[in-house]
């Protein structure tokens, strides 16, 4: 990779230590003719690329074989016994703050995140009862790390 890690964060959310890391900057623009290209797939990496790509003005063709954009991540509608409508969904998703780059791809349309809701916590519940969480960990390496095991109750030393 062609990066800068000692170029300083343009934006780090909360982690004052973070870098942005560019990679490869090539054309800010095609020039002459615009070439067509296919995406094929609609998920998180599709859209990406196809973003990327219409920005420097290339024609993209998404093809998506599934009635809905977002791979794994879609939802669609469901509609249960009693005619309400529901959203159906893979599973449940959590978008970390460390995920600069996707957020910085949804803010491209929804620039303050408001879609986003943010959690006081990422509770992983165990059938025994044991529940392990995040909120107390330090946010930065390797505290992170650290804490997460000293804090569990089912994977550190905690754990009884
Ligand atoms: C239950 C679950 C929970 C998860 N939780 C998290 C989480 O909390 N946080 C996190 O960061 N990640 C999570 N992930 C992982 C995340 O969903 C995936 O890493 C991400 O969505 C993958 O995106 P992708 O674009 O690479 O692939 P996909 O989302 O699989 O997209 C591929 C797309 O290509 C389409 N396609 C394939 N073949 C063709 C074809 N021949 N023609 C046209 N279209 C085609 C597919 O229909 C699909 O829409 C989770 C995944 C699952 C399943």
């Amino acid at each position: 990779m062609n990066g800068h890690a000692s170029a300083p964060a343009s934006r780090h959310g909360r982690d004052r230590r973070a870098h942005v890391v560019h990679g490869p900057q090539g054309a800010p623009r095609v020039s002459g003719t615009a070439p067509r290209v296919a995406v094929i797939g609609g998920g998180i990496a599709g859209l990406a690329a196809a973003t990327a790509l219409a920005e420097r003005g290339v024609h993209v063709t998404v093809y998506e074989r599934e009635h809905q954009l977002g791979g794994r991540l879609r939802g669609w509608p469901e509609e249960l016994a009693d005619g309400s409508t529901i959203t159906m969904s893979r599973g449940f998703h959590a978008f970390f703050r460390q995920y600069y780059n996707l957020r910085g791809l949804l803010r491209r349309t929804d620039p303050a995140l408001r879609t986003l809701r943010g959690l006081p916590d990422y509770p992983l519940r165990h059938s025994g009862g044991l529940q392990d969480g995040f909120a107390r960990v330090p946010r930065t390496p390797p505290w992170s790390a650290l804490g997460f095991a000293a804090l569990s109750p089912t994977f550190g030393v905690g754990a009884t």
